[in-house]
């Protein structure tokens, strides 16, 4: 028996993208084999900048990114301790975040961009700034666009 238009949720290991200084590498990533190429689950869930939102927000997640504080100069805080940053030295470092958008298709991202260490606590954090953003996001359609993954 031939079963058209069943679609399977295969795995792909390990792909990766990058933009500038930050390199992502996504493991695990669910999508449909669509011929020679491949397809999001759902098209409104995987792109780069809801999975961006994802990261931001997901649970355990929230404590490797620091948060802005004040209007007129701007300072980090750390959310894990509160320690306040009164200046900030980054280096190239790596975290992995764990993606939840549907509980069983979770997946694995591990970024490298520059990251502050936490004084207080020694956390990693990742600066929430709007260039290491873009350049996430950037580097998410990277690796999408590299290893052909489409709606
Ligand atoms: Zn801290």
């Amino acid at each position: 028996m031939n079963i058209k238009n069943k679609k399977e949720i295969i795995r792909l290991k390990s792909i990766q993208g990058q933009e500038n200084k930050c390199q992502i590498t996504i493991r695990d990533f669910p999508v449909h084999k669509h011929r020679e190429s491949y397809k999001f689950l759902h098209r409104n869930k995987y792109s780069p900048d809801l999975i961006m939102d994802k990261l931001w927000s997901c649970k355990g997640n929230d404590s490797i990114f620091t948060s802005t504080k004040g209007f007129i100069k701007k300072k980090y805080k750390c959310p894990a301790c509160s320690f306040i940053f009164e200046t900030i030295h980054t280096n190239d470092d790596v975290i992995i975040a764990e993606i939840n958008i549907e509980a069983e298709n979770c997946f694995k991202l591990e970024i490298s961009i520059p990251m502050v260490v936490c004084k207080s606590c020694n956390k990693k954090l990742i600066l929430r700034k709007r260039e290491f953003t873009d350049q996430m996001e950037l580097a998410l359609s990277d690796a999408f666009e590299k290893s052909k993954i489409t709606y």
